[in-house]
C-alpha cells in the first residue's frame, strides 16, 4: 500500500525550494556519479570530471542568460555579501566616487559596508525610503550619478521588503551597472549588455547556498589591481579559469542540474510568463480581500519574487504562519524585522503551491476575517 503524502510547499526566502527532480538526480549519483564510482562531493575539483560539470555549467547558464562572449562568469564562495566589497575593492582603481542606490535591505547594508577597505567615497545616488519601511522605488531617472564614478550600485529584487524594479533600470548616462540579482536572477529575460558587473547568490532561484554567480564585463578587469589579495581579486579568479582556489563543488554541481531544468522547462522567457501569473493570482488575492491580507508596497514596485503581506493584527499573522504549516505551506513567516508574512515564489514554485497557499488564505479569511 502506498501512503499519500500530503504535498509540502516550501516559500523559504532562501535557502529555499528547488526543483524536486533536481534533487532526485542528485539522490540518484549521490554515491556514484556518472559511472566515476565516488560522489561529485568526494571529486577533486582539478579532476576532469569536475572540470567538466563546471564548464557545462557555465555555458548553460551562457546560453540561458544569453550572455555575450565579452562577459567572463565566475562561481566565487563568499556569498552576495563579500560582493558587497569586492566590487568595490576591484572596480574603484583610479576612481574616487561610487554610487549607491538604496532601496531596501539588502542595498542598505550593501551601502554600509561598501566603504569599508575603501577611501572612495559611497554616495547615496537615490534613497526609496524610510528604515524598515520601504514601499516604493526611485524611478532611475531620478538617481544622482555620475559618468565619472567607479560605478553606479543596486539590488534589482529587494528580497525584505518585496520590491522589485520591474522595468529594469538602463545605463544611458550612467557609469557601468553592477547589480545585485540575488533573488531573481534567471527569473526573468534580461539584457546582460546593460551590466557592467551582475553578482548573485544560488540559494534562491539557483541552487544550494555557497556559490556565487559573478558575471562581469571583459574591460572592468583592467580596473582589477595587483595589491587587491587573489583570493578577492576578480582578474585572479578569471586568470585561473575559476579555479584560483576550491570552488564550492556541490553547489556548482546542483546550479548545473538547475540550469538543465530551466533548459527543459522552455528557458527564461518561460519562467517569465509562469512566474508573472503565479505573481498576479497572489496579489489580486491579497488585494481582493477586503482588507484582510496587506500588502504596501506600491503595484509598479511589486516583487514577483518575494510576495510580503500581514494582517491588521500581530497575533493573527502568528497564528497564520502557525496554521499554514500543518497544512503544509512552509516558511511563510516575515523577514525578523519586518513580521508578517513573506511567500518567496522562485522559478522552482509550481503554480499549484502560489494555488494552494491562496485558498489557504481564503479560508482563513472566512474564519477570522
Ligand atoms: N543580496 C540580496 C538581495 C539577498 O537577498 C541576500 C540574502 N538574502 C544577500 C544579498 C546576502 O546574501 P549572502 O547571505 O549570500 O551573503
Amino acid at each position: 500500500m502506498t501512503i499519500q503524502m500530503p504535498s509540502i510547499y516550501n516559500f523559504s526566502a532562501g535557502p529555499a525550494i528547488l526543483p524536486e527532480s533536481v534533487l532526485r538526480i542528485a539522490q540518484t549519483e549521490m554515491f556514484d556519479y556518472n559511472g566515476t564510482g565516488f560522489s561529485v562531493m568526494t571529486m577533486s575539483h582539478r579532476s576532469d570530471v569536475f572540470m567538466s560539470i563546471l564548464y557545462h555549467a557555465e555555458q548553460d547558464l551562457r546560453q540561458l542568460l544569453n550572455i555575450p562572449d565579452n562577459y567572463k562568469v565566475l562561481f566565487l564562495q563568499g556569498g552576495a555579501s563579500a560582493q558587497f566589497n569586492m566590487t568595490v575593492m576591484n572596480l574603484c582603481n583610479g576612481f574616487d566616487r561610487v554610487d549607491s542606490v538604496v532601496t531596501g535591505n539588502w542595498s542598505r547594508i550593501a551601502h554600509s559596508q561598501m566603504g569599508k577597505l575603501s577611501d572612495a567615497n559611497i554616495h547615496l545616488a537615490a534613497h526609496g525610503g524610510d528604515l524598515y519601511d520601504y514601499t516604493d522605488l526611485p524611478s532611475p531617472e531620478t538617481w544622482d550619478v555620475s559618468p565619472n564614478s567607479a560605478f553606479v550600485h543596486y539590488v534589482i529584487n529587494e528580497t525584505v521588503h518585496g520590491l522589485q524594479y520591474r522595468d529594469i533600470p538602463k545605463p544611458d548616462g550612467m557609469p557601468p551597472v553592477v547589480c545585485d540579482m540575488s533573488s531573481e536572477i534567471l527569473s526573468r529575460p534580461i539584457n546582460v549588455a546593460d551590466f557592467g558587473l551582475i553578482y548573485a547568490g544560488a540559494q534562491k532561484n539557483i541552487g544550494p547556498s555557497g556559490t556565487t554567480i559573478i558575471i562581469i564585463r571583459e574591460d572592468l578587469l583592467d580596473r582589477c589591481s595587483d595589491r587587491v589579495p587573489d583570493v578577492w581579486n576578480y582578474k585572479s579568479h578569471v586568470e585561473r579559469q575559476g579555479m584560483y582556489n576550491t570552488p564550492a563543488t556541490y553547489p556548482i554541481y546542483i546550479s548545473g542540474l538547475v540550469f538543465r531544468w530551466l533548459q527543459s522547462q522552455g528557458g527564461i522567457a518561460q519562467m517569465q510568463t509562469i512566474n508573472a501569473l503565479k505573481a498576479k493570482i497572489l496579489y489580486d488575492a491579497i488585494d481582493n480581500s477586503g482588507g484582510f491580507y496587506i500588502n504596501k508596497v506600491k503595484p509598479r514596485a511589486r516583487s514577483q519574487m518575494n510576495v510580503i503581506f500581514h494582517t491588521a493584527r500581530p497575533e493573527l499573522d502568528e497564528l497564520f504562519a502557525e496554521e499554514s504549516t500543518t497544512r503544509g505551506l512552509r516558511l511563510l513567516r516575515g523577514y525578523k524585522s519586518m513580521g508578517g508574512m513573506r511567500a518567496s515564489i522562485y522559478n522552482a514554485m509550481p503554480l499549484q503551491g502560489v494555488e494552494a497557499l491562496i485558498e489557504f488564505m481564503q479560508e482563513f479569511q472566512k474564519r477570522y476575517g
